[in-house]
């Protein structure tokens, strides 16, 4: 046993100091490990005088990794000290085991840093599940509370911060980020987005040089009182949204110098789609018109290469009283019944000038609503949105190539 005791210090507790394994035991699915310390002395966690004066011994069970397969339980008979200085408030102190316990820790510090790991990679929920996997389980508070408990990584100080809002609760709280431009790493957060709390963050970090920030004044102040030695520049995300919206406002007044791009002339002009019959009440492009349309000549094309309506029926699926009424039926119109005839709107009055305006390349219905709006339109959005997508969507397209669109021309 004497020969055997060495190893097992050096197999159980390699990288631990003053720690003796007086015994173990493995039962079923237990290894129990009995365990004592053996420092001549201790230092007071109070004033960090050494102590060797005992005052008393009592057992420690930390949790322990898993070992081959079982659970480890460690019982460490550990020695309260007492301590050497009398203006010490501590009069009695008990002992840690560097690398292996800390104090009130329920767990070695090697199980410790490896829920720590596994905290870190896969959080909560995903994490607590991986623990039941390797033999620890925890639950995802545990873990997370681990992760919380954990120091803060030393920040050096940016040279270039970046400055930006993020909302909480959906929007309706607004704090401050701050971010290292440098190494894209977010740095800290602020609770709101008042100049004066990003001027006392700013003012404790002199070595700032540049601040990226967008164009909210209370940035700009907090920025100017907070860091005066630091070049304030616009951030590149705001540099191309401010222009974006600058250089859409400036087509769009200018949309009307906007021609139609000519078509190279060998090339055949494309012809519109095949205009039905033009007493056709039917609107091109409509889906439910297109699809009677296409079921109209199926269904002829069966009937006249000799199929029986019974049969048609069968073959698409579809009622022998619709086969009927569809082959009654000389031209698709015919099926028409009055759905399509629009009922006289107010929007019929503006009707000519959203056609132009769709036309000239305005497609976006929001735009033509705000529009007739302010001609005297007194009606919702809704109307006009359907009457784009129904109608105009449908339309062919205008006589040769549409200008391009201001939203395109931004674009560009
Ligand atoms: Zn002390």
């Amino acid at each position: 046993m004497n020969e055997v005791r060495p190893q097992l210090d050096e197999l159980l507790f390699s990288s631990v100091e003053g720690v003796s394994v007086e015994s173990v035991k493995v039962t079923g699915t237990i290894v129990r490990v009995e365990a004592r310390t053996t420092a001549m002395r201790a230092a007071c966690p109070g004033c960090g005088c050494w102590s060797g004066r005992i005052h008393g011994s009592y057992l420690r069970i930390p949790r322990d990794l898993p070992a081959a397969g079982k659970f480890v339980v460690v019982s460490l008979r550990v020695r309260r000290f007492v301590c050497a200085e009398d203006s010490c408030p501590r009069k009695t102190f008990a002992e840690q085991v560097a690398g292996l316990t800390r104090r009130f820790g329920r767990r070695t510090e090697r199980l410790r840093s490896a829920l720590v790991s596994v905290g870190l990679a896969l959080a909560g929920r995903a994490g607590a599940r991986m623990t039941d996997v390797f033999g620890s389980p925890v639950s995802r508070n545990t873990l997370l509370r681990l992760i919380t408990s954990l120091p803060d990584p030393p920040i050096a100080t940016p040279r270039v911060v970046g400055v930006d809002e993020y909302a909480q609760r959906k929007g309706r709280i607004y704090g401050t980020v701050l971010v290292d431009v440098e190494t894209r790493r977010p740095i800290d957060l602020l609770p709101d987005r008042e100049a004066d709390t990003l001027a006392a963050w700013l003012a404790e970090r002199p070595g700032i040089e540049i601040v990226c920030r967008d164009r909210a004044p209370f940035y700009a102040e907090g920025a100017t009182r907070g860091a005066p030695q630091a070049l304030q520049v616009a951030d590149r995300w705001h540099l191309w949204h401010n222009l974006g919206e600058a250089a859409e406002k400036c087509v769009y007044r200018h949309r009307g110098c906007l021609r139609p791009v000519p078509a190279p002339p060998d090339e055949p002009q494309e012809q519109e789609e095949a205009e039905p019959t033009a007493s056709s009440p039917w609107p091109t492009g409509h889906r439910f018109a297109e699809r009677t349309r296409a079921k109209h000549a199926t269904i002829h094309a069966l009937l006249t290469a000799g199929h029986s309506k019974r049969s048609a029926a069968r073959q698409l699926g579809m009622t022998l009283n619709t086969i009927l009424r569809f082959s009654r039926a000389t031209t698709p119109e015919e099926l028409f019944t009055g759905q399509w005839q629009s009922r006289a709107t107010k929007l019929d009055a503006y009707k000519p000038y959203l056609d132009q305006r769709w036309q000239e390349g305005c497609t976006n219905a929001w735009k033509l609503w705000e529009e007739i709006k302010e001609q005297g339109y007194p009606d919702g959005y809704g109307n006009v949105r359907n009457y784009v997508s129904r109608s105009l969507r449908g339309k062919p397209q205008p006589v040769g190539p549409r200008p391009p669109s201001a939203r395109a021309v931004t674009r560009w």
